[in-house]
């Protein structure tokens, strides 16, 4: 059989993209340096491919930024406002993902959405009235004419017009339908020209079919290609699919005049009943998806044998269930993971290897390596702590729910603590000056030993706090001087969890993250913001809030296991931070809030599948963390990030004492005042990603509406997220007006 991938990661192995694109930003290489460097990233993926004995090689995989920002970038799909700028092409791209200065001011990049339910991040193109969609680009054909003289056997690799078209966003008065036409004509020059090239087939990505799509989103679908295909001339087409089945749209597909389909058979739970169902039809290739291209472990070859062997389809090539974009690149860079992980871990390279590997067996050859492979799946991997699992299962429904209601909880919280109406707060962190990084630095660089950070950590929070006070903000926090990440800074600390030298990966832009893995069961084993936080209390008479991370979002920005369900390392996490929100308890804090800005990130694609498949059990991780703590203290949950107006109903069920949301979407106030959320609310009073100062007259305008649509008992005044990328100055003024504008309601109501 033949083996292909969908694409490869393209950051470099020393991350060597991220370095040039941000060296071309600041002027410190060329055009034609980043060219040149780029073109030896390239060629480096496809040796690495070949050398490893994939047959067939994707092109075009490769981006400075974004395929989906590449596609309409090459299309023409360039608002007004870039295009006015008379840029140099490639300048005109880096505006639309970076924002560029003008003579008028800073120039925003395109807005960014998530791809599917992955880290990454993708820009929304943009139609408008005057888009003229057309082929105005050549870099798939350049990167194709580059791997052919390199001699290797390439597949150029495309978003597709269908999810294109869905992904972009329409700015003007058009409808979708007034697109397509343009759509279809741009693709079908796309396709001549590498017809022309020598190209025998072109891949066309659809993902956004496993979106569910409907009934209208498949006859578009089908218009487009009932228009297109005939177009193909000696081009063969790979309609390629990724991150889920396509239930829906699979019968339409198979009766559609594509040469190939790629389907996904890691996420898409029903692709093979599709298949064993609806059959496969014989003069199409199945370019089958069994290796997992998103998390870290090594292939179960049997697994994956005995599901071709089920498989009806005559023509079958060998390929991942998603492109290799969401692992690192090689765990050969890794020097110090423990050696009994590390035949258990696949990262991209070692993906490759899984691929061969399969091949190799599937003609009979190298049966050791299935020997070998079985071992690992067959044998515990010592990953357990029996007292974890035996906790697991002793829970029982108390355990997800607090002692007492919250209209009753609210009464003693307020005997105990007592807070004024609308009380102001912060999400956690305060801003980050030039000497708080030099001096994280100068400890990370062996220059402060563990005493002296610490003692200058807490003259910081000290500053801090008295600044809070002066403010006259109401519940203090230690301003997080002492932490570095949201999730390093938890996952570090709790048994359970691997972690990386290099393993980075990309998720928005050149932005990298470098994403832990869920090795075993997860343990609290010893207090991580205790001392902290005490000690921010014994310096006020004020309560100070105590803020960890989430388990929704330490699981979600994590690798999960593959040999327990996601739910399982969640609710081990949330013990974990049940049993860290107690040592805070026992330490004076009462007010303890978990930041959860992953909240949604795993939510199923299906909205169908949003309860059975998510919220069932992520309610229930939520509640767990709260549920023994005393009455008398107030559980916060803070989300960002995201929209929320859709799951209020899920949002009310954590059982919070406040629950504080970003209202940048100007239609939640009367979403929530529709659904009669009876959580108290805290609504982002100012929007903390960008510089800018809010008067206090439009801070007395925003509190007054969400008090009339929520009254003012079960409201909490504060900023949409932490403090920590705002410059200091903008933050404390627009504390100082937050504060003042509540204090003037207050008198008022
Ligand atoms: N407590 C964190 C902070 O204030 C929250 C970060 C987040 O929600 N993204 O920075
Ligand atoms: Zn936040």
């Amino acid at each position: 059989m033949t083996t292909t991938i969908i694409g490869y990661p393209r950051i470099g192995r020393h991350l060597e993209l991220k370095k040039a694109v941000e060296a071309y930003h600041s002027q410190t290489i060329t055009a034609a340096d980043l060219n040149r460097i780029a073109a030896q990233i390239r060629q480096q993926n496809w040796q690495t491919q070949a050398q490893a004995g994939i047959d067939w090689l994707p092109v075009n995989d490769f981006s400075y930024e974004d395929q989906v920002l590449d596609t309409a970038a090459l299309f023409n799909l360039i608002p007004q406002r870039f295009q006015q700028l008379q840029l140099s092409p490639l300048d005109t791209y880096f505006a639309m993902a970076r924002g560029t200065q003008t003579a008028t001011g800073f120039l925003p990049p395109l807005k960014m959405a998530t791809w599917f339910n992955t880290r990454y991040g993708y820009f929304i193109p943009e139609l408008d009235d005057s888009t003229t969609i057309q082929l105005t680009g050549t870099k798939p054909f350049d990167e194709f004419k580059e791997a052919k003289q390199l001699g290797y056997h390439a597949r150029p690799t495309i978003i597709g017009p269908y999810t294109l078209l869905k992904f972009s966003r329409i700015t003007g008065t058009q409808k979708i339908s007034d697109y397509i036409e343009g759509f279809v004509a741009a693709y079908a020059q796309l396709f001549k020209q590498f017809d022309q090239l020598g190209a025998d087939w072109l891949q066309l990505d659809e993902p956004a079919l496993v979106l569910a799509p409907t009934k209208a989103d498949l006859a578009l679908f089908r218009h487009i290609y009932t228009a297109l295909l005939p177009q193909k001339g000696q081009l063969k087409i790979l309609l390629q699919t990724a991150y889920g089945d396509i239930r829906e749209a699979y019968a339409q597909l198979i009766s559609q005049d594509f040469d190939a389909l790629g389907l996904d058979f890691v996420d898409g739970q029903q692709t093979e009943a599709c298949i064993q169902e609806q059959g496969f039809p014989d003069d199409k290739i199945l370019f089958a998806g069994i290796v997992n291209g998103r998390n870290v472990w090594r292939t179960n070859y049997q697994t994956v044998l005995n599901q071709l062997h089920r498989l009806p389809v005559k023509h079958v090539v060998l390929s991942t269930s998603c492109s290799l974009l969401h692992l690192p690149i090689s765990l050969k860079s890794e020097t110090t993971l423990p050696e009994h992980v590390r035949p258990y871990l696949a990262f991209a390279d070692e993906k490759l290897a899984d691929l061969v590997a399969i091949n190799d067996l599937l003609a009979g050859r190298k049966p050791a390596l299935l020997l070998v492979n079985q071992q690992l799946f067959n044998h515990s991997r010592g990953a357990e702590n029996t007292r974890v699992t035996e906790r697991l299962q002793t829970l029982t429904s108390a355990d997800y729910h607090r002692k007492s209601e919250r209209a009753v909880r609210q009464q003693v919280q307020q005997r105990a603590v007592p807070l004024p109406m609308l009380p102001t707060t912060t999400i956690g962190s305060f801003p980050q000056t030039a000497a708080d990084q030099q001096r994280k630095m100068a400890f990370k660089q062996g220059k402060l030993t563990q005493a002296q950070f610490q003692s200058a950590t807490h003259k910081r929070m000290q500053a801090c706090l008295t600044e809070q006070t002066k403010l006259g903000l109401d519940v203090l926090v230690t301003g997080e001087y002492d932490r570095d990440d949201m999730i390093s800074d938890f996952d570090h600390q709790l048994s359970g969890f691997l972690f990386t030298e290099h393993a980075w990966i990309q998720t928005f832009g050149t932005y990298c993250a470098q994403p832990p893995i869920i090795w075993g069961d997860i343990a609290w084993t010893h207090p991580i913001t205790v001392a902290e936080t005490a000690a921010a209390q014994q310096l006020t008479n004020r309560p100070v809030k105590g803020v960890l991370t989430g388990p929704l979002t330490l699981v979600n920005w994590a690798y999960p296991r593959e040999d327990v369900p996601l739910r399982v390392s969640a609710t081990q996490i949330a013990l974990a931070l049940q049993d860290e929100a107690h040592a805070l308890e026992t330490n004076g804090i009462h007010i303890i809030q978990i930041d959860e800005p992953a909240f949604r990130s795993q939510l199923p694609l299906r909205r169908t599948d949003w309860y059975t498949g998510y919220f069932n059990w992520a309610i229930k991780v939520i509640r767990l963390v709260a549920s023994r703590l005393q009455s008398t203290t107030r559980f916060h949950i803070h989300m960002c990030y995201d929209h929320y107006t859709d799951i209020l109903d899920v949002l009310d069920q954590l059982d919070a004492d406040a629950l504080s949301l970003s209202a940048k979407d100007p239609t939640l106030l009367d979403a929530l005042h529709d659904a009669h959320f009876t959580t108290p609310v805290g609504l982002g009073m100012f929007d903390t990603a960008q510089f800018k100062l809010s008067t206090t007259d439009t801070l007395v305008t925003k509190l007054q509406a969400s008090i009339k649509q929520l009254g003012p008992e079960h409201l909490w005044v504060n900023p949409d997220c932490g403090l920590k990328t705002l410059p200091e100055a903008d933050a404390l003024t627009n504390l100082e007006r937050m504060v003042r504008a509540t204090k003037q309601i207050r008198e008022i109501i």
